[in-house]
């Protein structure tokens, strides 16, 4: 019995053209007998390549969903034969994948690889921005031989393995037909050359190690964690291809009195509780420079105040964010006799009603609790 060519590849009636490839790529690449070595893996193999070949055609498809299996065998599909030799037709993607793209042209021109560069900078200069340069290692072009990777005044020679094509054929013989695949010349490892006389510098590779300064602008703003694309400095493109990109990431070092959210700037100011409970106009630090902030007569400790536009700048719009100053009440720790008198008369003289106005609910709400109404 044969089995439901849906079933074999794992689809629905209703699968598209890409999800019957895809799914055809994933099993083929299961099964192929190169790869598996299981004894059954050559028949599933066939029966996912009978099912493909049967669903990938519309015409095929079509007859296929209203006939079954008899159905798929109109139209030309000669059933059972498999030729793989010679023009292997649908399979070039598979081997594709296999052997790393063989058939890619190794020659072609390819961009060179991203390089990435992490950079820690000082909270201040993410604030404020800053010009800097870094020095990237990474690979240029070999000054002794100028990329040729030949001694120079050396003669550079084909290939004689595969003749100059950078290729290489090679048949299988498989249970199924003959196979033929093609790899990267391992002899001249895809470049068609051969090098007599390596250069000294470079050993062949046509490459060097250097360290490159780069010139970065540290934009004003910029956050912990942030990216930015320098084009071009990556790594070498190859066989003249276009460079890579440099990636910086922005690693920005903490501050220990301010801290910040985005834009927001947050940090804690102590004040004493003579200052809390007169008021008073203190100063305060901000990125730019003190300002002064009125704390007003009966300030709770905790309360937080907003400064306007003393935040970080806006990477993509001018302005600032905020600071926010969180007053906090500094209890003394050592008292002078005398410091003690005036605070137990204080102390007498207020009574009850020591805790001020502000916070009544609150001391009325815990000694109701206290007093186990709440
Ligand atoms: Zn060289
Ligand atoms: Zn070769």
């Amino acid at each position: 019995m044969k089995r439901d060519y849906y079933e074999v590849l794992g689809i629905s009636k209703s699968a598209s053209e890409d999800e019957i490839k895809k799914a055809y790529r994933k099993l083929a690449r299961k099964y192929h007998p190169d790869v598996n070595k299981e004894p059954d893996a050559a028949e599933k193999f066939k029966e996912v390549k009978e099912a493909y070949d049967v669903l990938s055609d519309p015409q095929k498809r079509a007859n296929y969903d209203r006939f079954g299996h008899a159905g798929a065998q109109q139209g030309g599909f000669g059933g059972g034969g498999f030729d793989f030799g010679g023009d292997f037709g649908g399979f070039g993607d598979i081997f594709d994948m296999f052997f790393g793209g063989g058939r890619r042209n190794p020659n072609a021109p390819r961009q060179g690889d991203d390089l990435q560069y992490t950079m820690r900078i000082d909270f201040k200069d993410a604030v404020f921005g800053k010009e800097v340069d870094i020095e990237i290692p990474k690979e240029a072009t070999c000054s002794k031989c100028n990329g040729s990777g030949a001694e120079p005044g050396s003669k550079i020679e084909t290939c004689q393995t595969c003749g100059g094509t950078g290729q290489q054929e090679i048949v299988q013989n498989t249970p199924f037909g003959r196979v033929v695949n093609r790899r990267v010349c391992p002899n001249c490892k895809g470049s068609g050359k051969f090098i007599k006389v390596k250069c000294s510098k470079c050993h062949g590779s046509g490459r060097e190690k250097v360290r490159r300064k780069i010139h970065i602008k540290i934009p004003a703003g910029v956050d912990d964690g942030a990216r930015m694309r320098i084009a071009g400095e990556g790594e070498l493109g190859i066989n003249g291809g276009p460079p890579g990109d440099l990636y910086v990431v922005f690693q920005v070092k903490p501050h220990e009195f301010f801290e910040r959210d985005g834009n927001d700037i947050y940090c804690q100011v102590p004040i004493t509780f003579a200052q809390a409970a007169l008021g008073d106009e203190i100063e305060v630090p901000t990125l730019d420079g003190k300002v002064k902030l009125k704390i007003p007569a009966g300030t709770q400790t905790g309360t937080r105040f907003r400064l306007r536009g003393h935040g970080v700048p806006y990477l993509n719009r001018s302005g600032k964010g905020d600071q926010h100053v969180k007053v906090v009440i500094v209890t003394p720790t050592k008292l002078s006799e005398r410091q003690k008198e005036l605070l137990r008369e204080f102390a007498e003289i207020s009574g009850e009603e020591m805790h001020g106005s502000g916070e009544t609910s609150f001391f009325d709400k815990m000694k109701k609790v206290l007093r186990g109404e709440l």
